[in-house]
């Protein structure tokens, strides 16, 4: 029989429904709908008393403004939000998975670029990167000059990647925080991707000085272009291709070899979430993400606002009381800069995320924990930190995808795997991005824009293990370049919108 609603925990008192359902449909034998109830909207499997408890997940949502009757829609206007899980004193370690019950990697070696410095790209790019944002248009228009006029004679370089942060100058360089913004441009210079070839391009008169980028020994001709320097247009363009051409000669001769998985780090994220990315997109990731981390590679996940919520689940899964610790002290920092700004939590989900049936920051946080799986977390990063372990690891950055994903960049992810409900045409220029869907009805709109679906999850047709198998299997691909995502395919790349939380001059 087709399935009409999913339920996760068995204390769950709402569902969400998997297709469109008009009133007086009988989702049981006992429930029937009492009006229409959209797609991944919820639906009260019993009476619910004004002021009771709505669970989904096994957890509660929210407390109901006035009475619910069994068969309702229940929509975000009747919900209150409960309190966010106290940070003090959380209990670690109480859920702790043993590596050999997670799923075993289906396979365990893929083909990435090795670098001298240790790490391992998954792709051969040329990165630009600018110390200030007065440099983009010309760097931009490099770029494309170099696409066009040099990338042909070098054949085994995929792109061509400018870097053009907002950060830079009219800044407060000293302010505490300044070393967030900082950090991302000291680490991005760095990539993976880039294959150890440093090509930083400053105006000449801004803030972020080379040397607080840079260590002394690189700041040299061969690596740093000032714009200032050159006599106009001509000279500035042909410094810039020259400096480049020496650096797709070098990177030309850069190859592909086996490596095993513990030299992959990729990051997940989601954005533009539905109620069934809890249940299908999101679950499924997380299978994978067990698998890497099986396999001995290290899976990043971020979005504080999105975790806030169920962070007491986090905290078991941390490996010890330090890593407890440096997670309260995360969402500590981050409950804090949100007051600063006069709002807290709830200002994460998005009128696109309340039509996907997410009633709250907190049913949006239970899906969206569940992308990191079930393995421990064996390390706890500040925005645009490097990792020092290997596994699991979260690496607090901002939800918003566009800052997350420069945010996971600069702490080194070789792919990153993105969820989405409502549909995003998101991208990365330096790293690859592999779209995954939660609704069959997602991927029939943009068939040829997202990976992989997701929906038979919910549907019934498929299992987590088998969708996840799927997603793991063409991360691999796409690490080893085998497969092009389509976020690639067409080039949608969206802006490197590193994370300022610093004052602006
Ligand atoms: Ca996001």
């Amino acid at each position: 029989m087709e399935r009409l609603y999913v339920k996760i925990a068995e204390r769950d008192n709402v569902a969400v429904a998997v297709r469109d359902l008009s009133e007086g449909t009988w989702i049981t034998e006992d429930i029937q709908c009492r009006q229409d109830i959209p797609q991944a909207h919820k639906v009260a499997l019993c009476d619910i008393a004004s002021g009771g408890e709505v669970i989904r997940y096994g957890v509660v949502i929210g407390y109901a403004v006035r009475g619910i009757a069994k068969g309702e829609w229940v929509n975000e206007h009747m919900l209150k939000l409960p309190q966010s899980p106290s940070l003090d004193d959380m209990e670690y370690g109480t859920n702790i998975v043993e590596m050999e019950s997670l799923p075993k990697p289906v396979r365990t070696v893929w083909r990435g670029y090795r670098n001298a410095a240790g790490s391992a790209g998954t792709k051969n790019i040329l990165g630009i990167v600018t110390t200030v944002q007065c440099a983009a248009g010309v760097v931009r228009a490099a770029a494309e000059r170099i696409r066009r006029e040099l990338l042909p004679k070098y054949p085994n370089v995929d792109d061509v990647a400018a870097v053009t942060h907002p950060y830079g100058c009219g800044v407060a360089i000293n302010a505490p925080l300044a070393h967030i913004p900082i950090r991302s441009i000291r680490n991005l210079i760095r990539h993976p991707n880039f294959g150890g070839e440093i090509m930083v391009i400053g105006l000449g008169c801004e803030k972020l000085t080379y040397d607080k980028i840079l260590p002394e020994e690189d700041i040299t001709p061969e690596n740093v272009l000032t714009l200032q320097e050159y006599a106009g247009h001509d000279a500035m363009m042909h410094a810039i291709l020259e400096m480049a051409e020496r650096k797709l000669k070098r990177l030309n001769q850069r190859e592909r070899e086996e490596l095993p998985l513990s030299e992959l780090v990729i990051g997940m994220q989601c954005g533009g979430s539905d109620a069934f990315s809890g249940i299908s997109a999101n679950p499924s990731v997380g299978y994978a993400a067990d698998m890497l981390v099986r396999g001995g590679a290290s899976v990043l996940f971020s979005e504080v606002t999105e975790v806030r919520d169920g962070v007491h689940m986090l905290a078991a899964r941390c490996k010890d009381k330090e890593v407890r610790d440096r997670l309260a002290e995360e969402m500590r920092w981050y409950d804090n800069y949100l007051e600063e700004g006069g709002v807290d939590r709830d200002a994460n989900p998005t009128p696109g995320n309340k039509q996907g049936g997410l009633a709250n920051i907190v049913e949006k946080a239970m899906g969206s924990i569940a992308k990191s799986g079930s393995s421990p977390i064996v390390e706890v990063l500040s925005p645009a930190e490097l990792p020092s372990k290997k596994g699991l690891i979260f690496a607090a950055a901002p939800a918003s995808d566009i800052v997350c994903g420069p945010s996971q960049a600069a702490s080194g992810i070789g792919l990153q795997v993105f969820m989405t409900g409502r549909g995003t045409p998101y991208g990365l220029d330096i790293c690859p991005v592999i779209k995954i869907c939660s609704r069959n009805e997602m991927k029939d709109h943009w068939f040829d824009m997202i990976d992989i679906s997701a929906g038979d999850v919910a549907t019934g047709k498929a299992t987590i293990a088998e969708v996840g198998t799927e997603i793991f299997e063409m991360i691999l691909d796409v690490a080893s370049g085998v497969h092009v995502p389509y976020s690639d395919l067409y080039g949608f790349h969206n802006d490197m919108c590193i994370f300022n939380p610093a004052p602006i001059t």
